[in-house]
């Protein structure tokens, strides 16, 4: 046993790197129900900063000294990873209890005074979308004008008319269209779609101090993004099952100031869930292929995930997976201590290929819809292309941290830099931008993962316990484009990749574009205008970012949701179903 528990430590420190949230896992553990719903709300309404899980302890030195293991050595292994799978299944059984949850959705509608009636519209949102009764039905709510508007059309002089938060018209400057509020775009700024962020985890409930809707969604609109899609883990409950996606819906409705859907999640057992939560109107399903980082989102090995790939493509859904392999990362030295190579070296660019040849190979034989999340390793792009070319249903997305940062550049502690996986060397970062340049890659999404200081182990800077996750949800856009002007990238390229390529593929037909019949989320883009990260100044919940003290050249001056300008006081973003926008 004493191995066995070695082992388990060395992997939960090592496999994400992360840390295991035991206290959180008790806090929500099923029994009794009273006392986890206290926690629960605890937990909800806990502001400080450290109010997180306890910071995991740090791994245990692996016997073998970072060498390829013997072969019985590496059966163990496997044993050892089995029997920890085992007991990841069963946290997560408890935590995502589909009757717990039900009794949680039971006792925060009381707490709050919300009906019983689960599709209860929150009245709010409901006044928002019926639109209030218009005499003459010429008259526009909102009108922008000015030189240049990113249209269909490229960067060109237009108005731009807005009628119950869609665009209504879209006329050459000088039309005169006349609106009860008009917006003239200065010379120095453009106006663009609003950006379209489908990799953000907000963490709430349950990790409210990591981030939470209203922090989000803030940082979301300030960054210009003007609908995200949370992903299914992290928060607690994982959104599972369908009371889950319920319980994290309550805790978003009249918190959210930009757009928000949901990604639904794959774990072993749960594929009687997948459908229910699909005509529930999540976007598709996340899955790893290794340790996800918290136990009660156990991963799915490739049989699984082709099984639910199966399963998926009899209603259309899609897959979209954290793809580095499980076996490889456990046979890789490793990391630990303060030393950034440490830590790439655990975290290897044949884990991530594998996992995605795995991924490629079981949609090709399912003929599913898969998607392959924040690619780092530029190795795997020849392969990528590769199944595109043959016809595959495959989309690959990278992050902003992978085309701005670099390893070489990373100092030792630099646990801000933390992620997986990992940001590489600077002949990969060249690579990648060449992937999206000749469209292997399809777009660019923040994969905003945040945590509490205190989980970033800032005061030793050790990777192997720091938690894994960058903050980069308010400057995306700023970030991207102050590389691609460097690289003589337009914007129109930039917001393509950032904007519309990110909301076709979520099935997000009315966002993306300044187009008739499109939402009018649109952001005021000031190009050239400077500034300095600081991270305490940023709308995220907690002040960590590895790109603080850069300069930025591009900066977002206002932000528009269905036509409403956000003033981050009053929240007017909408909970949204796919298939419903
Ligand atoms: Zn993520």
């Amino acid at each position: 046993m004493s191995e066995t528990n070695s082992r388990r430590n060395q992997n939960a420190g090592k496999s994400a790197g992360q840390p295991r949230p035991d206290e959180e896992t008790r806090d929500t553990s099923p029994a009794p129900p009273a006392a986890a719903t206290r926690d629960h709300v605890r937990a909800e309404h806990a502001e400080e900063p450290d109010s997180g899980p306890r910071r995991a302890k740090p791994p245990e030195q692996k016997t073998s000294g970072g060498s390829a293991p013997p072969a019985t050595e590496a059966v163990e292994s496997d044993d050892a990873l089995e029997a920890e799978q085992d007991r990841k299944i069963q946290v997560s059984e408890e935590v995502n209890n589909p009757e717990r949850i039900l009794r949680l959705i039971a006792q925060y509608k009381r707490e709050h005074g919300i009906p019983v009636d689960p599709d209860a519209e929150s009245p709010r949102s409901g006044a928002t979308r019926q639109g209030a009764v218009r005499g003459d039905d010429r008259t526009l709510d909102l009108v922008f004008r000015g030189q240049r508007i990113l249209t269909t059309a490229g960067i060109v002089p237009r108005e731009i008319g807005i009628r119950d938060g869609k665009i209504v018209a879209v006329e050459p400057l000088g039309a005169g269209l006349t609106g009860t509020e008009e917006v003239v775009v200065a010379d120095d700024e453009i106006l663009i779609p609003g950006l379209v962020d489908t990799h953000v985890h907000i963490n709430e409930p349950g990790r409210t101090a990591w981030e939470g809707f209203a922090s989000a969604t803030r940082a979301a609109a300030a960054g210009g993004v003007t609908t995200v899609l949370d992903m299914p883990l992290n928060s607690i409950p994982a959104t599972v099952n369908r009371p889950a996606l319920e319980y994290k819906r309550l805790y978003a409705r009249d918190q959210v100031f930009v757009d928000v859907g949901f990604w639904g999640g794959a774990i072993p057992g749960n594929g009687p869930a997948l459908r229910e939560l699909h005509d529930d109107g999540v976007f598709g399903f996340k899955c790893f292929l290794l340790h996800s980082g918290v136990d009660e989102f156990p991963h799915l090995e490739a049989d699984e995930l082709e099984a639910d790939l199966a399963e998926l493509k009899t209603f259309d859904s899609m897959m979209i997976v954290h793809a580095e392999d499980s076996r490889a990362i456990d046979r890789a030295p490793q990391g630990i201590g303060d030393e950034y190579q440490s830590f790439l070296r655990s975290r290897p660019r044949g884990a991530e290929n594998l996992a995605i040849a795995e991924v490629i190979e079981r949609t090709r034989w399912t003929g599913a819809r898969s998607h392959i999340l924040h690619l780092s390793s530029s190795d795997a792009l020849p392969m990528i292309a590769g199944a595109k070319r043959d016809g595959l249903d495959l989309t690959v997305e990278t992050c902003p941290h992978y085309l701005t940062l670099i390893a070489e550049e990373i100092p030792d502690g630099g646990t801000a830099f933390k992620c997986c996986p990992p940001i590489r060397e600077v002949s990969n970062r060249e690579l990648l931008w060449q992937g999206l340049l000749d469209g292997t890659i399809d777009f660019i999404v923040s994969d905003h993962s945040p945590s509490t200081l205190d989980l970033k182990d800032l005061e030793h800077g050790n990777f192997g316990v720091a938690w894994g996750g960058v903050s980069s949800l308010q400057l995306g856009l700023s970030l991207i484009w102050t590389e691609a002007r460097r690289r003589q990238i337009p914007l129109e390229q930039v917001v393509e990749w950032m904007s519309a390529k990110p909301a076709k593929r979520a099935g997000l037909r009315s966002k993306g574009k300044l187009s008739l019949g499109y939402d009018a989320d649109v952001a005021i883009f000031a190009p050239d205008e400077a500034f300095v990260v600081d991270a305490g100044k940023l709308h995220h919940k907690n002040p960590i970012t590895p790109y603080q003290g850069k300069t930025l050249s591009g900066k977002v001056r206002r932000t528009y949701v269905r036509g409403t300008q956000v003033d981050f006081q009053q929240p007017h973003g909408q909970l949204i179903r796919r298939g419903e926008v």
